[in-house]
């Protein structure tokens, strides 16, 4: 089982300590065997411990910055929402095939911001500028929120934030099953709450440090009767020796652990590995004994909207993924919507 999420170094921006958080989490981490630093901006963190890149990496995933959120323009979030909403950057999970380690370089420590009130005005502009129409916000476009919502309860401010909405939708997805603290949120059936799920043999090969399917599974039943909209991720679908049974049995240990009435509402979001040419140098780097079949002659190319190319599965493969799940999620979740294969 893994264990929440305790850093071994947090860093404090100055000013982070002006807002109430900023002080609760000063005294939350004093009264815990935890290195406290001052910093003056999170750019300065740059003498983590570690001999060598390495060793500094995986000291970064156990760092963290408290500070504040300066942009607050938010970024679009298509398909799934319309715009991320910023409350943490960064991630103290394993998955060798993250996105987080080419979009965040050299700074891979994980930041939270303070000044959520600031954040929230800001998502008030911008669902005044659609209303009536609905705003989707994402939570969880650069970290893995929840696995660090134990200790900040942002998270779940955000959550009672939107519920009291009249204009705004929440969502975020995770690996972690640490969600006790967010089952009393006010939610108001406004936050969709999605697990990001696998099958064992990914977990066990690539996604070390994140929660195993089975608590996966089991938190996602809690969410279930605490009354959330939910929703599964199936990402990245990895072509392994036994996927098809490997798959079939996840699904099928979904469909035995959550309750009925969670069923009738479910989303699935599929999304294939895929991978770019500097995302494979930078998995090699962060994770050189990895299992991970990052063979580019074995894959199709498809233009990235990025202006990069990434490597996909061929026409076939996609296609014969694309049967078993439809077909498996028909057949076990016959009212569950299918929102994309990508
Ligand atoms: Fe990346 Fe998600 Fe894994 Fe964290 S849990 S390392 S954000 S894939």
């Amino acid at each position: 089982m893994v264990k929440p999420f305790v850093p071994q170094l947090v860093y404090f921006e100055p000013k982070a300590m002006d807002y109430p958080l900023g002080k609760t989490l000063y005294k939350k981490f004093s009264n815990m065997d935890v290195e406290i630093r001052e910093t003056t901006s999170h750019n300065q963190v740059r003498n983590l411990p570690g001999d060598n890149d390495f060793q500094k990496y995986r000291n970064a995933k156990s760092t963290l910055v408290v500070g504040l959120r300066k942009t607050l323009k938010f970024d679009t979030s298509k398909p799934s929402a319309e715009y991320a909403i910023p409350f943490a950057t960064g991630c103290m999970g394993h998955c060798h095939y993250c996105y987080l380690q080419t979009t965040m370089g050299s700074k891979p420590y994980i930041r939270t911001y303070v000044n959520t009130e600031e954040i929230f005005d800001a998502a008030e502009e911008y669902m005044k500028e659609r209303a009536p129409e609905i705003t989707r916000f994402e939570a969880s476009c650069t970290s893995d929120i929840v696995g660090i919502d134990h200790l900040t309860h942002t998270l779940k401010e955000a959550i009672e934030y939107f519920g009291r909405s009249d204009h705004g939708r929440l969502r975020f997805v995770t690996k972690f099953a640490h969600v006790d603290h967010l089952l009393d949120a006010d939610h108001r059936g406004k936050t969709r709450f999605r697990f990001s799920i696998n099958d064992d043999y990914v977990i066990k090969f690539f996604e070390p440090g994140t929660s195993r399917l089975h608590e996966r599974i089991e938190a996602a039943a809690k969410v279930a009767h605490a009354g959330y909209p939910l929703g599964f991720i199936i990402a990245p679908i990895y072509l392994h020796e036994g996927w098809r049974e490997g798959y079939i049995s996840m699904l099928e240990k979904l469909a035995e652990t959550l309750p009925a009435e969670a069923k009738k509402d479910l989303t699935f979001e599929l999304i294939q590995h895929r991978f770019t040419k500097p995302a494979k140098k930078v998995i090699q780097k962060n994770y050189p004994m990895t299992k991970l079949e990052l063979d580019e002659s074995k894959r199709k190319t498809k233009w990235g909207r990025y202006g990069i190319w990434k490597y996909v599965y061929t026409d076939q493969e996609q296609e014969e993924m694309k049967q078993v799940f439809v077909e498996t999620i028909k057949k076990l979740f016959p009212t569950a919507s299918i929102e994309y294969f990508t």
